[in-house]
């Protein structure tokens, strides 16, 4: 359970600071360069090994095993001439070069060969980070995902019968006994969901939205805009603030084809609002032989009230009151992979599946072994909730995490180019376009580097290995616990230590 902090941004403890020292280093570009120098400098030019060289070293052939040698050759040239650069701006130029040349290409190769996607901390204490590939997934669900990857799994084949089938069969059945629904279906995702929904039931013909639901999220998905790409047709209705039933049956025509509410997730209109609830909705969907459409956006499956989620509409809830489709993403509250579930009414959802648009929205089979596992753990969901890593890392007492961060402190505070660290309170997000107002108390640590400016900090922290992703707010750094693994906080310390290393 959480609550809302109003204490952010305030010290709980203070670890003694070491005090600043703005030491200003020579600029070596400004140094003349003597007659002495320059021969010098001629010397180390000269001594500079060929690209062959470098190429032909025992270490660099070793770390180019499986490298084209095309770019081996490239990275040796590369080397060199930043090298050279070097010694003609007098920074470089020491015997041994040859050395020095074979460790910095060496270290090019294998930096070059690290998985492109590498496991990040997330300090932000934004739990469905967009931008760090929002949910993280349980062990159960990786377990899955790692076995159907090295092996042949039945994606379209029902076993029983060996006859070819849709790959939703192998999650139907659970998302119906989550939800409720009749029948359901998955594709990559909620847009791809909304799209092929859309495209499937109202290709030309119109849809009634209300103003105030005509949402974007991140940037690229602009509801117009995906109802364009549909086919379907807009028909807004009401205002900004308040749009009322009849505003929605006034809009009714010959030629509508649905009445689709979208979840406002990412911003909140507060004041003077209305909008209709869903089974009223329903009611009139029903009485003018339409289908209701309902996009919940963040994938809550049930009431889960209990667990710390309310304000969020759930898909159980929405079919209960009468929603035809509900639509919803896999990777946002409800833990999983990246996907879009569409559950509802069997003929609606067999319209869908049957669309030639399917074909291209379809998921592979990661994705379906790690989204069925998850579900799998949504079954129960005081089991989802401790398994399930955005519920989990939602759910932690803050007192938890101030003593996590009280630990780390102590053991930043030790670290020789720290300037200044404190435990702080703050206020996590739960974030991919979820709950936007409902701030989580949280804590963590901020830090002030001494020889750099926090931005610079920053940066190394991101550069780092493992990168570490922070908030920077008024001159600090900030790591935020809420979303760094327990197990990570021994990294955490170390990417800090190499981080403000002078350099
Ligand atoms: C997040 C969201 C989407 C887009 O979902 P993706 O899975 O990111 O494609 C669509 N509608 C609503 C209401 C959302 O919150």
């Amino acid at each position: 359970m959480y609550q809302t902090s109003s204490s952010a941004g305030k010290p709980l403890l203070r670890v003694s600071a070491r005090s600043y020292n703005v030491g200003v280093s020579g600029d070596k570009r400004s140094i003349a360069v003597s007659p002495a120098g320059a021969s010098d400098a001629n010397r180390a030019l000269r001594s500079i090994p060929s690209v062959n060289e470098l190429v032909e070293s025992p270490a660099v052939a070793k770390a180019g095993v499986g490298i084209p040698r095309s770019l081996v050759v490239d990275t040796a040239r590369m080397v060199i001439e930043e090298y050279r650069a070097e010694v003609l701006r007098g920074s470089s130029g020491n015997e041994r070069e040859i050395d020095e040349l074979v460790r910095r290409v060496v270290e090019r190769l294998e930096e070059a060969s690290k998985p492109r996607l590498r496991a990040t901390i997330n300090a932000t204490g934004i739990i469905i980070h967009t931008g760090l590939g929002r949910a993280p997934l349980a062990r159960e669900a990786v377990a899955a995902l790692a076995e159907a990857a090295a092996n042949y799994a039945p994606v379209e084949l029902d076993m029983p019968t060996g006859e070819r089938g849709h790959r939703s069969f192998i999650l139907r059945d659970l998302l119906c006994s989550i939800t409720g629904a009749e029948s359901a279906t998955v594709v990559n995702n909620n847009a791809a969901a909304l799209l092929i929904t859309l495209t499937t039931l109202a290709r030309g013909r119109e849809v009634i939205v209300s103003r105030g639901e005509l949402i974007e999220i991140g940037g690229s998905f602009r509801l117009p805009e995906v109802m364009a790409q549909s086919g379907a047709v807009l028909r807004e209705v009401g205002t900004t603030n308040k749009t009322r039933l009849s505003d929605y049956e006034k809009a009714f025509g010959e030629n509508t084809a649905a009445i689709l509410t979208v979840h406002p997730s990412n911003y909140r209109v507060l004041g003077f609002t209305e909008a209709p609830e869903v089974s009223e909705l329903s009611k009139l969907a029903k009485q003018r032989s339409v289908p209701l459409v309902h996009d919940i956006g963040s994938g809550v499956l049930y009431d889960m009230r209990a667990y710390g989620l309310r304000d969020e509409p759930d898909a159980k809830s929405s079919i209960a009151a009468g929603a035809d489709l509900v639509l919803f993403s896999g990777d946002k509250l409800l833990g999983g992979p990246q996907a879009g579930i569409i559950v509802g009414r069997k003929a609606l959802v067999s319209q869908i599946e049957k669309h030639p648009l399917m074909r291209a929205l379809r998921l592979d089979k990661l994705t379906l072994s790690a989204l069925a596992a998850t579900l799998q753990l949504h079954r129960d969901p005081h089991t989802a909730a401790e398994r399930v890593p955005v519920l989990r890392m939602l759910n932690i007492p803050v007192e938890q995490l101030v003593h996590r961060a009280e630990g780390l402190a102590k053991e930043i505070g030790r670290i020789e180019g720290v300037a200044a660290v404190e435990v702080s309170r703050e206020e996590s997000y739960v974030g991919g376009g979820s709950l936007p107002t409902q701030a989580i108390a949280s804590a963590g640590v901020r830090i002030r580097a001494r020889d750099m400016d926090e931005a610079e900090l920053a940066r190394r922290l991101r550069m780092g290995s493992p990168p570490v992703l922070p908030r920077v707010r008024e001159g600090w750094v900030i790591l935020d616990l809420r979303t760094v693994f327990a197990k990570q906080d021994d990294l955490v310390v170390s990417a800090v230590r190499a981080a403000v290393r002078a350099q």
